[in-house]
């Protein structure tokens, strides 16, 4: 946003080449990001008592996407914005110690899981590394099944006990609209 410049070079996936570290580039902007902060002051609980789960893809500014501030929601975020044990743990603190009562989960089209096979992943790793892995790859083809299968987790879990305001969502990559997904259709 801003005046920052964004323009990493695209290097092919999976490989080293072109590979260069942002961390001293990202410690620039941070400087002057510190300079104008404005941010001081607000509270460690959120605003708007909100949690939002929502995929790590680089495409989706959350905060853009939803119109939130610094300070209103909580973000959990992984690949897949699966819930996850990780999240559970995240969201169980976040309504017992930080007075959350809504969450809202988005997962979104084109997403990275689409690509890969749950077994084909593990048997390369297993192959690869001598070690399969202990967590589940999350692997899906139909974003809205699985945002469905999200919301069912987190209204089967025991450890989420505010559960009468969780809706979910697709976000379209292509277009920046989110298209709610209920747990019936
Ligand atoms: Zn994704």
């Amino acid at each position: 946003m801003g005046s920052i410049d964004h323009s990493p070079t695209p290097a092919p996936a999976g490989t080293d080449a072109g590979f260069e570290p942002s961390t001293d580039e990202l410690l620039a902007h941070n400087q002057a990001y510190a300079a104008g902060f404005e941010d001081r002051g607000l509270q460690v609980a959120p605003m708007r008592r909100l949690a939002v789960v929502a995929c790590m893809d680089s495409r989706m500014d959350v905060f853009a996407i939803l119109g939130l501030g610094n300070g209103e929601a909580h973000i959990i975020r992984n690949a897949g914005g699966v819930i996850t044990d990780d999240v559970i743990r995240s969201l169980c603190l976040s309504q017992r110690l930080l007075g959350t009562r809504e969450v809202i989960l988005v997962h979104h089209t084109d997403c990275g899981l689409q690509r890969v096979s749950e077994d084909e992943f593990k048997a390369e790793l297993e192959a690869e590394l001598g070690i399969k892995p202990w967590w589940s790859v999350e692997a899906f083809t139909d974003p809205y099944a699985d945002v469905r299968q999200s919301i069912q987790r987190l209204l089967h879990s025991p450890f989420i006990t505010h559960r009468d305001h969780v809706r979910g969502f697709v976000y379209d990559v292509h277009d920046g609209r989110l298209h709610e997904v209920t747990v019936d259709g």
